[in-house]
């Protein structure tokens, strides 16, 4: 990427006059002194020098990547404090389930359009009352550089065309939220990632069911390791009946959509167990079919079921299908309880069981089942205002590039396998929550 000067990222130009401050100060001795600035205990038998009055301490440039640092220059937001969002892609999900959520966020507010229906872009909007001068086509997206009110985008097109908008906003000068599957391969995913690191910008995967409060309570009882003893088993599944009326909706075609039933839902159960887990899995075993004649699956699969190993032992069962009755739901099984999502993946209504063996014996008693309840707080608006809050702090998002990266590592294992009918080995990866960033406020 070449950029001229004037347009070089923020981080880059502060680190440029930060250097130029470091060697002045070394020349006229202040970076000693500096250093001498800060809070000291002496040594033991030195009586400690009176403070002398000196010019403020010189920040140097951090030493090393930390997933919290902070950005040096954080947004400037409007007097509402809210995060400005251009949507890119004026499709269903947009539509139907991310404009309306920002009725309940906290954070964020459109203040842009990105369509290729200019007519449509017109009346949405004049619906959520963005400016007519905030309308833009992908032809003209990268103007969205020159506008002040536009902080962050939020990618919502098909899959295959997230590498490209991705890295025009980053370059345009604007922060990310992309939509899942990240891309449509571990390369692009790689190149999304460094385009938005060159450009200083956040990047974040709008995996929402990681910031919906009942999945978080699955993770913390699966992770406390009491509430259902040693996990050893996870059953998911997240099937749909793909419409026959249109055959060749992007979703179908290869070239747009990566793949069929795993990148698009899928993708659910692989992230989901990831993040309940923290763990990352080192093996996967997979097959794929698609119905002979189904003109839906000519170019994509209609199905993927799969396993995943997890080094702490755990198995997941996975399955995924593009031409089943709706059912979007999780089964964890511990040594001493299950809990059970069903719905999990679902935009609304999700129901969390559990079961567990009494508290007070060790044998096994005929299990009840408790129904677990929490205040219903819209899934799309907690991501939203996750993502300000990153942006606003500087914070890395609990979901970053890295996250997506990872999901794609994974299904390409799991494409591999299902190829050449038997297991793929995963690179193993150390710690909890590799991938991720700064955990969600509790909501
Ligand atoms: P959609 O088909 O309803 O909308 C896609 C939009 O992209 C349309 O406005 C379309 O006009 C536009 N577009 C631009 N270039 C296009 C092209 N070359 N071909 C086809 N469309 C083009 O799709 P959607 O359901 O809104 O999905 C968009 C993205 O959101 C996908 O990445 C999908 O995986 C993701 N998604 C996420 C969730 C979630 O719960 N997080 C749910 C659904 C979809």
């Amino acid at each position: 990427m070449n950029l001229i000067p004037e347009q070089l990222p923020e981080r880059r130009r502060f680190l440029r006059l930060t250097g130029s401050a470091v060697a002045a100060a070394g020349f006229l001795g202040w970076a000693s002194q500096a250093h001498a600035a800060q809070p000291s205990v002496a040594p033991a038998g030195q009586a400690s020098q009176p403070a002398a009055k000196l010019p403020p301490a010189v920040k140097l440039p951090a030493m090393q990547e930390d997933k919290t640092e902070k950005s040096e220059m954080p947004v400037q937001l409007g007097k509402d404090g809210r995060l400005g969002l251009a949507i890119v892609g004026l499709g269903r999900l947009s539509l139907e389930e991310i404009m309306p959520a920002l009725a309940s966020s906290k954070r964020c507010k459109v203040t842009a359009l990105v369509s290729g229906d200019p007519e449509k872009a017109r009346r949405v909007a004049a619906m959520y009352d963005v400016p007519q001068t905030s309308l833009y086509s992908y032809d003209t997206f990268d103007q969205l550089r020159d506008n002040p009110d536009v902080h962050a985008v939020y990618i919502v097109l098909p899959n295959a065309l997230h590498r490209e908008f991705v890295i025009r906003a980053a370059q345009a000068g604007k922060h990310v939220l992309c939509e899942k599957p990240m891309a449509t391969s571990v390369a692009d995913c790689q190149t999304m990632i460094d385009a938005c690191k060159a450009a200083d910008r956040l990047l974040m995967i709008a995996y929402r069911i990681q910031y919906e409060p009942l999945n978080r309570q699955v993770m913390d009882w699966v992770r406390d390791g009491s509430t259902l003893g040693t996990i050893k088993l996870i059953d998911m599944a997240n099937c749909q009946n793909q419409s026959k009326e249109n055959v060749r909706q992007w979703r179908h075609v290869k070239a747009l959509a990566g793949g069929g039933a795993l990148p698009d839902i899928g993708l659910y159960c692989l992230n989901t167990a990831r993040f309940l887990l923290g763990e990352e899995p080192i093996e996967v075993s997979a097959s794929q079919y698609s119905s002979e004649g189904d003109s839906r699956f000519t170019e994509v699969e209609e199905a993927m079921l799969w396993q995943m190993r997890f080094p702490s032992g755990v198995r997941v069962q996975c399955s995924s299908s593009y031409a089943t009755f709706t059912s979007k739901r999780y089964r964890v099984l511990g040594d001493k309880g299950w809990a059970d999502m069903d719905p999990a993946f679902a935009y609304e209504g999700l129901q969390l069981k559990r079961s567990q063996i009494a508290s007070d014996t060790s044998e096994f008693i005929a299990p009840g089942i408790e129904q677990i309840s929490t205040k219903v707080k819209n899934q799309f608006a907690l991501e939203m205002d996750h993502f300000a809050e990153c942006v606003v702090t500087g914070k890395q998002p609990w979901t970053p590039g890295e996250e997506g990266l990872q999901d794609q590592r994974i299904m390409e294992a799991i494409y591999e396998s299902a190829r050449i009918g038997k297991p793929v080995r995963l690179e193993p990866v150390k710690g909890l929550d590799a991938f991720r960033g700064t955990p969600p406020a509790k909501s």
